[in-house]
């Protein structure tokens, strides 16, 4: 059985205390939310803060506020299960409520939150591993190596992207609040990624992600889409998120993000362009999805084959938009690959 090393635990209630605790703590302090992610990666040694910050108890950072017509707050600690059931989420924000509701197993979902799920580790299958197993093989420069065992020669780590819930926000303009002791910022989801599996997040080792930030639904029409092995609780290899502003039945405005082909979720800029001023009508669709496929670039480091992958970004994207032009829903795997 692997065991959690030893660590002090301090429970904040406020978010100027949890800012404190985090700062006088410097690196040996980590944050953490529902644990989900962090509590087992800390029995695999992936990480070894000697102090946890909770936010559980911090009763500011929970709840989700607003509407559809002004925008909507989550609060970081907010769980995925409360973002799925909201009919607000459900009804104005489907891609975000259909990626938290995708994330894990149910008894995930009902500790995970979403700060801890938009912040949450890249992943690779070299280091994702017990202590034991990623000695015997050799550290990589994730932790406690010096080497990419996936590009060796590479001078960076290619671990993946795999929140399920930061391409669906990406898509729909969200940004998030960062506090810290030097005072708060609100910056774009889009700008909290680095383009780097080691350091994957935009933000200070002391900022607290304390809310999410929707603007107003404003007629957009969002979904999420997501691939993995077992549909009940792993891991997306593959996510797409899709949001489209339509004026009548042509497209005005359109966001694609995918996640989990790179160490940040990577925004399919000229796909979306392709489908502003057209209909979502099939050869439109096909365009789309092949530009979309462009930008995917899958290591062979995450389940799957990256060919494989790649090749499902445009299934998947097609499917997406598909599912924005109120198409039934058909599996059309094969027609769509070949
Ligand atoms: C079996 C299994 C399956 C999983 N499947 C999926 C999946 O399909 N999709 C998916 O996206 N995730 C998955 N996860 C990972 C995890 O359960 C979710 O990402 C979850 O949402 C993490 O939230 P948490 O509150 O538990 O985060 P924690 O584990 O508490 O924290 C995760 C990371 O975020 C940081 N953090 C947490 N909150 C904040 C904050 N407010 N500000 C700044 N940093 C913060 C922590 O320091 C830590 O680095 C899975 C985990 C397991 C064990
Ligand atoms: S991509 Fe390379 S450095 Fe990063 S976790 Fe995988 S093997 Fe380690």
């Amino acid at each position: 059985m692997m065991r959690l090393p030893p660590f002090a635990y301090l429970a904040p209630r406020t978010v100027g205390d949890a800012v404190k605790y985090l700062h006088d703590h410097g690196a040996d302090a980590m944050l953490v939310a529902g644990g989900t992610d962090l509590y087992p990666n800390m029995k695999r040694r992936q990480f070894e803060p000697k102090a946890l910050v909770g936010l559980r108890g911090i009763r500011e950072l929970r709840g989700i506020r607003g509407s559809a017509r002004d925008g909507v707050s989550i609060g970081a600690t907010g769980l995925l299960s409360d973002v799925v059931s909201r009919s607000l989420m459900l009804v104005h924000y489907p891609a975000v409520a259909t990626a938290a509701g995708l994330v894990s197993s149910p008894q995930l979902r009902r500790m995970g939150t979403i700060g801890g799920n938009v912040c949450v580790d890249t992943r690779c299958n070299y280091y994702n591993q017990s202590y034991s197993w990623r000695k015997a093989i050799g550290f990589c420069m994730k932790k406690d190596g010096d080497v990419c065992l996936v590009a060796p020669g590479s001078p960076r780590c290619w671990a993946v992207s795999s929140s399920d819930t930061a391409p669906a926000l990406w898509s729909l303009g969200a940004r998030v609040r960062l506090v810290s002791p030097d005072g708060e910022r609100v910056i774009p989801v889009a700008s909290l990624f680095r383009d780097d599996g080691i350091e994957y997040l935009a933000k200070r080792g002391d900022e607290i992600l304390t809310e999410i930030l929707l603007p107003p639904a404003d007629g957009w029409r969002s979904t999420y889409l997501k691939l993995r092995r077992r549909g009940s609780f792993d891991f997306p290899v593959l996510g797409v998120a899709a949001a489209v502003r339509m004026d009548g039945d042509v497209v005005r405005e359109a966001r694609i993000v995918l996640g989990a082909v790179a160490s940040l979720p990577r925004e399919a800029a000229r796909a979306a362009e392709a489908l502003v001023g057209e209909r979502l009508q099939a050869d439109v669709i096909a365009r789309a999805a092949d530009l979309a496929a462009s930008p995917s670039k899958p290591l062979d480091n995450t389940d799957f084959t990256h060919p494989y992958r790649k090749k499902m970004t445009r299934v998947y994207v097609a499917r997406a938009l598909r599912r924005l032009a109120g198409e039934p829903e058909i599996e059309r795997s094969l027609e769509d690959i070949h």
